[in-house]
């Protein structure tokens, strides 16, 4: 019996390979909302900054009263195909963004599943072959993403609870969230041009490593957003 919700020990059965009539049409008029892991891993593979990136490549929406916005993947606006798709298969493979790795699949919660692509539409999942859900985690590289998401979505969490008492954010406030997280090269620029260093004690060898890592300069936004957002003692002032 087809169960809704899938842990890590159910299997299931799936094969996504060019020879499906299918290839790539679930690669087209899709929404694929992406976290800023998504966005490290596609620029970098693309050699451009984030700020061109998030320019050429998405739709950045705020919903009323929100902080923080939804990064969608844009769809090319004449045939709504996604712009990293080929005949042969998605130009970025190795750094897709989770949502694609983890199709014909979403996440309910932590560890659990659920098959969200129709067996009608999705023709791999007539296959076969098959794999348990802990082996096709593994399979896709989910590991490293969803260890980068999970401070990520932490963050919004703390930042939804403060939204209600919040009349309306400023356009600022909401534009620094958005720079902090999904723009880090436009972060890292902030970072050497203002008074940042100045109020801020950072040691030396930390200064380097945020210049150098986007890894390094994502947890630091995530510290700063704690601290200038909830008072926590992540970072430590000049003086104090
Ligand atoms: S629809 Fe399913 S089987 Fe077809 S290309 Fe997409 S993921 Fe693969
Ligand atoms: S990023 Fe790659 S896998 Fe994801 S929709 Fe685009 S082409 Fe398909």
């Amino acid at each position: 019996m087809k169960k809704d919700i899938l842990t890590l020990s159910d299997k299931i059965r799936f094969e996504c390979a060019p020879g499906n009539p299918c290839f790539t049409k679930c690669c087209q008029d899709v929404n694929i909302i992406l976290t800023p892991y998504d966005i490290i891993r596609m620029k970098n593979a693309l050699g451009i900054s984030s700020e061109k990136f998030l320019d050429q490549y998405t739709l950045i929406i705020y919903k009323e009263k929100k902080l923080l916005p939804m990064v969608l993947l844009k769809m090319n606006e004449k045939d709504k195909k996604c712009p990293f798709v080929s005949k042969h298969g998605c130009r970025i493979y190795n750094d897709r963004p989770w949502a694609c790795r983890m199709f014909p699949l979403e996440a309910v919660e932590e560890k659990t599943y659920r098959i969200i692509a129709d067996e009608d539409l999705c023709l791999g999942l007539r296959s076969d072959k098959e794999w348990s859900i802990s082996q096709w985690v593994i399979e896709q590289g989910v590991a490293e993403y969803d260890h980068m998401n999970r401070d990520f979505f932490k963050i919004v969490d703390s930042l939804k609870r403060i939204e209600p008492e919040m009349s309306s954010p400023s356009p600022r406030l909401q534009d620094m969230l958005c720079m902090c997280l999904y723009n880090l090269d436009k972060f890292r620029e902030f970072i050497v041009t203002t008074t940042f260093l100045h109020k801020f004690d950072i040691d030396l060898h930390k200064v380097n490593r945020l210049m150098t890592s986007d890894i390094e300069l994502f947890e630091f936004a995530i510290d700063w957003i704690k601290f200038g957002m909830f008072g926590e003692p992540t970072l430590k002032l000049k003086g104090k």
